[in-house]
């Protein structure tokens, strides 16, 4: 039977950790009763850092006139492309920041180079960088949609939720959409059938009941859309942040980095929660294969992607490099079976 936001806060809070942990490996079970564990083989591609936004736990923007910023051009896009797809690579996810100076044709242009050239799924732009060109240029946020999926986008990651309260929201990152904002990018991809993911970044400064905040307002837009394929939950990486320099925020909260403990807590509570929603992913980027085989006994029955390229965790100090063959050792060494599937989770092989 489905839990109520005070039972998640109860269980989140006080509940015993092997209990929380069998219970949300029963629930696994009950959607995944193969004990398949599943991974994509895909690339993170950032097309550029220069962002407007300027968030205070992001170690990875840039200004426009730093001279680390960087746009990526064609030849460098259609390089990094090969190689993933050589790699039996199904996926690229593409985000960046919020480009002051790209317009709507920029990524439209984008889209068809990429669409035009390869058979590759683009899973791209999340919620803020398509509320950014939709403000940018005057449309709603379906027309923006209905552009870049013509184009050739086929599903949107969910990046940017960070946490789904406005309170804490303001304190994180207050250039950057509210939740609300969040959601209506979500809802109306749904509804104009494209599959997107859900993530969260907690063990910043949010307590308990923003993290319950957060997973309420994902089932309720499950139930209504039912557009979400996954959950993937990752813990804060304070190095190189702002909010980690010494700022106001970290003396007053004293933040360090989530506990194996609390990232189990709410990997486990995720997948009870939100029972409607099929897959939750493992985050082996932020906790290591380790933790991540852990995670598959407290509701975790996804890997995630190899990432052939991540920077943005790895902007912020954390980089565990893994590759397709040490996420299948992993899968199976905790008594799984392991298989690589597409954007939508449909398997492709079974290893
Ligand atoms: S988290 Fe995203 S929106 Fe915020 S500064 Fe970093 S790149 Fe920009």
């Amino acid at each position: 039977m489905r839990i109520t936001r005070k039972e998640g806060l109860e269980l989140l809070k006080n509940s015993d950790l092997l209990e929380l942990g069998r219970r949300a490996d029963d629930e696994r079970k009950r959607l995944h009763p193969g004990s398949i564990v599943t991974f994509v083989v895909d690339r993170n591609i950032n097309y550029t850092n220069v962002c407007i936004n300027r968030c205070r736990f992001c170690a990875f923007y840039r200004d426009a006139d730093s001279p680390d910023a960087y746009l990526l051009s064609r030849n460098e896009l259609a390089e990094k492309i090969e190689e993933t797809l050589e790699q039996g690579g199904t996926q690229i996810l593409l985000q960046g920041g919020l480009h002051p100076d790209l317009d709507i044709g920029f990524y439209v242009g984008l889209l068809r180079f990429i669409k035009g050239r390869y058979r590759i799924n683009v899973h791209g732009f999340s919620p803020p960088e398509i509320s950014y060109l939709a403000f940018r240029h005057d449309l709603t946020i379906r027309e923006t949609l209905e552009i870049l999926k013509e184009a050739g986008l086929d599903s949107i990651p969910g990046g940017g939720a960070e946490i789904l309260s406005d309170r804490v929201r303001e304190i994180l990152s207050p250039k950057k959409i509210k939740t609300g904002a969040w959601l209506k990018v979500m809802e109306e991809a749904h509804l104009l059938g494209m599959r997107t993911t859900a993530t969260m970044m907690f063990g910043s400064v949010e307590g308990p009941e923003d993290i319950i905040e957060h997973l309420d307002h994902i089932r309720r837009l499950q139930d209504k859309t039912g557009g979400f394929t996954a959950f993937i939950p990752w813990s804060f990486q304070p190095g190189n942040t702002e909010i980690s320099a010494g700022s106001r925020e970290q003396r007053a909260k004293n933040i360090t980095p989530a506990t194996a403990v609390e990232y189990l807590r709410v990997l486990a509570v995720s997948r009870i929660y939100l029972d409607n929603v099929r897959n939750i992913q493992a985050s082996w980027v932020t906790q290591g294969l380790k933790m991540a085989q852990v995670g598959l006994r407290f509701g975790a029955n996804d890997f995630g992607s190899t990432m052939i390229e991540e920077n943005v965790v790895a902007a912020a100090g954390v980089s565990y490099r893994v590759t397709k063959q040490d996420i299948i050792t992993a899968v199976k060494s905790a008594g799984f079976r392991a298989a690589q599937r597409d954007t939508h989770y449909h398997i492709l092989r079974e290893f």
